[in-house]
């Protein structure tokens, strides 16, 4: 199955993402993931990249639709997969359906994971990340077990550079300019679910679980 997991920036979704991979064997294709590991290994397109991200703003979208296209053409991706952070404009959705659609593919199924404003405000000031295997933790709600330190890879814990409170606000208007009008556009195709981000984890992917074996 073909999936896009969508919502604002703090809502779960690549914590969600991550566990819809593992059960249900997709690869999680995360583009802010591919932009951070591009900009560690100090490419061209990371170097590219990176003035944008510091900021909030959006990758341009040339970038972008290059490494979705590469990552999909992947042999693991040829049995299904889960993008997580793309599409996140008009452009980068209508530049999907036609690689899709030349391929012979589709797109299944969108989830769409809510959270109000105020609450991502207080999820991604308080997150710290793993720079090495991407996990991710909440000060209050899911600290790692040993502080500062990442259960699963044992590197140090980090808080993201675009994770402060300006550039929070900054990428809250990006998402809701450019990134919000793609629920509309997915719910026209037929594809959207919705699921609250503000229950616990576990409550999240119960719901998202339910949607995926209805489609199966
Ligand atoms: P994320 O890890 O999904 O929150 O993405 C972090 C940053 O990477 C975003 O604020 C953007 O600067 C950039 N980025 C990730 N995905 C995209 C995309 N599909 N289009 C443009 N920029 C992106």
């Amino acid at each position: 199955m073909n999936m896009i997991i969508m919502g604002p920036p703090g809502s779960g979704k690549g914590t969600q993402a991550s566990r819809i991979a593992e059960v249900y064997g997709v690869p999680a294709v995360s583009t802010g993931d591919m932009l951070r590991e591009a900009i560690s290994n100090g490419t061209q397109r990371g170097l590219e990249a990176k003035a944008f991200m510091d900021k909030g703003e959006l990758v341009p979208d040339q970038v972008v639709i290059d490494i979705v296209k590469e990552r999909l053409a992947e042999a693991d991706a040829q049995q299904g997969f889960l993008l997580d952070g793309f599409p996140r404009s008009a452009v980068q959705a209508e530049s999907l359906g036609e690689t899709l659609a030349g391929a012979g593919k589709k797109i299944d199924l969108v989830i769409n994971v809510a959270v109000p404003d105020d609450e991502i405000i207080r999820r991604l000031s308080r997150r710290r990340v793993c720079p090495k295997c991407n996990a991710v933790y909440h000060l209050d709600h899911q600290p790692p077990k040993v502080a500062g330190m990442c259960d699963k890879c044992g590197a140090d814990v980090v808080q993201r550079n675009d994770d402060n409170e300006t550039t929070i606000a900054h990428r809250l208007e990006v998402y809701r300019q450019n990134s919000e009008p793609l629920i509309e556009y997915y719910r026209n195709m037929g594809l959207l679910v919705e699921v609250p981000g503000t229950k616990t984890i576990d409550e999240v992917f119960g719901e998202i679980r339910a949607h995926i074996e209805g489609k199966l």
